[in-house]
């Protein structure tokens, strides 16, 4: 059996920064100051629990603002994925200390999509229902058009001429280019901004271009990333979405002869490395 690690592995930029203002805090803890994530900072529970088991408390994102109204003292640690600016003015206000660890790729389209509203442009937004990257961008303005895939296009009915299209950065890059290929055509005008980070654009080009025939995706099954490559390894061949080396010993694997192994940009290396070890011994 041929087992191959496609590059890129482990933690991309967004999700190292994220990790290390959290670990930061942690080293700067004073007594009796707790340290609260809003929202999962970074979508992999193996290690969000890890935090948790070092006295981290980890608030519901999809309740944040009412959770946010019940802390008096403490760090306020925000997602990668991008937070709703108005909840984070309100916890500064508030006095607590707050560190917003949004990727600065996802601060990007917050700020382009803000500019192209200051110019009165419509925005389409293109992104995954309830994905918290998501709901960060939609809460910049009710006037985003939301759309989360091809047949969301002819319920579009916008008649300004100044449009601006972007994206969310972990969309399939098969997916996405049909998206605006398809919005391009009803809206000529249109300016298209494909913002889909590096970090997934690399990992899913692996895939497209690797030859085997079992794709091993080591992922968190809330990370968006890591359903992509899934979902792109399915359109190849047998593909597999796990955890962890736990979840990889239900299979069974002998008929494969050349396994890939791929993952998401929140998954530890290690959790990978556990797999690759396994199945070469
Ligand atoms: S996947 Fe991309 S956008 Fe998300 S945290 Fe990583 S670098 Fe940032």
């Amino acid at each position: 059996m041929k087992v191959k690690l496609l590059e890129p592995q482990s933690y991309c930029t967004g999700v190292k920064r994220a990790l290390s203002l959290l670990d930061e805090s942690l080293n700067n803890k004073k007594n009796n100051s707790p340290i609260y994530l809003i929202g999962k900072l970074i979508h992999n529970d193996i290690i969000m629990n890890k935090y948790k088991d070092m006295g981290v408390i980890i608030i519901d994102e999809n309740n944040k603002l009412e959770e946010i109204k019940k802390i008096d003292k403490g760090t306020l640690i925000f997602q990668a994925h991008g937070t709703d600016d108005k909840i984070i003015e309100y916890a500064k206000n508030k006095g607590l200390n707050v560190i917003d660890a949004t990727c600065p790729f996802v601060k990007i389209i917050h700020n382009r999509i803000k500019s192209y509203l200051k110019l009165n442009y419509d925005i389409i937004y293109v992104g995954k229902k309830n994905h918290a990257e998501s709901m960060g961008v939609l809460a910049i303005s009710p006037k985003i058009h939301f759309i989360s895939d091809i047949n969301d296009i002819e319920k579009l009915n916008i008649s300004n001429n100044l449009i601006y299209s972007t994206c969310q950065t972990t969309l399939s890059t098969i997916d996405l280019a049909d998206i605006f290929h398809a919005l391009k055509e009803k809206y000529i005008n249109i300016i298209i901004d494909n913002k889909i980070c590096d970090a997934t654009t690399k990992r899913q080009e692996a895939v497209i271009n690797a030859n085997f025939d079992l794709l091993i995706v080591v992922g968190d099954k809330f990370s968006s990333n890591s359903k992509r490559l899934y979902e792109i390894g399915k359109l190849k061949n047998d593909a597999i979405y796990i955890n962890d080396l736990n979840e990889l010993k239900k299979y069974d694997l002998t008929k494969y002869n050349d396994i890939a192994i791929t993952s998401g940009a929140s998954t530890p290396y290690y959790l990978v490395l556990e797999i690759y070890n396994y199945l070469i011994k």
